[in-house]
């Protein structure tokens, strides 16, 4: 019985197959005579995880494609926003609005002070959670000017015994990655006639060097492989 039912089966898809297959040559000749009758495919968006598709359009009699959609990457998640969760971890939402967001752990790490003797804080340079502080706040309005690296720059300020930190750090999907070389910013207007030392927790404070415009900073980062990752913190004199 289901032997049988199979059969009957495989004969019915091939006598459609040959069906259509009769009926597309007839539609062929139908379009060479008259021409084809263009219908538009819609271009499709891509999203975070989806890909898209550019316009296209094809023959509504014959079906033929006459142009061809396409395919266009999906974008990945833009991930700008990280907001701490007191919890030693923090809270990621997709700028693009997807709906998709993700906890990571912080990246925790020990703030070198002017002072070394002063208690010990650790922060998370992509969140601004300190522990040993207050929470750091973010600065923003930085650009860079040249030597960016991928990802996006991470800016957040603390005061701390008398002294204004900032830490300085690039981020790409909730990691910490290396910028090589040199970078150079514009600083925001409220920092415009600030200077800066960069403090290395061993009671070191090294004068940047001044970048040749008034109002940017240029930070000389360790070339790619060399070193650990680098956090930069500047203290403001
Ligand atoms: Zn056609
Ligand atoms: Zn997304
Ligand atoms: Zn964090």
């Amino acid at each position: 019985m289901k032997k049988a039912f199979l059969i009957l089966l495989v004969l019915v898809m091939v006598l459609t197959a040959a069906s259509t297959g009769m009926a597309g040559k007839k539609e062929e000749e139908y379009c060479k005579e008259n021409g084809h009758t263009p219908v538009v495919d819609p271009a499709v968006d891509p999203t975070c995880t989806e890909t898209g598709l550019t316009q296209g359009s094809h023959c509504s009699v014959c079906k033929a494609v006459l142009e061809k959609q396409e395919v266009l990457p999906a974008l990945d998640h833009l991930f700008i926003a990280w907001y701490p969760n007191g919890r030693g971890t923090h809270l990621m939402i997709c700028k693009r609005k997807c709906g998709y967001q993700d906890v990571q752990y912080c990246w925790m790490m020990p703030l070198p002070q002017a002072d070394p003797e002063a208690a010990a804080v650790s922060f998370c340079p992509i969140c601004g959670t300190c522990i040993g502080a207050e929470n750091m706040t973010m600065v923003k309005g930085l650009k860079i000017v040249s030597g960016a690296p991928k990802g996006s720059l991470r800016v957040f300020s603390l005061q701390l015994a008398g002294a204004k930190y900032m830490t300085v750090a690039f981020e790409y999907s909730g990691k910490l990655v290396q910028p090589a070389g040199e970078v150079v910013f514009t600083l925001p207007d409220e920092l415009k006639n600030a200077s800066f030392v960069r403090v290395d927790g061993e009671g070191t404070e090294l004068l940047l060097e001044s970048a040749e415009e008034p109002g940017t900073l240029k930070l000389n980062f360790a070339p790619e492989g060399e070193g650990p990752l680098q956090v930069l913190v500047l203290k403001e004199i």
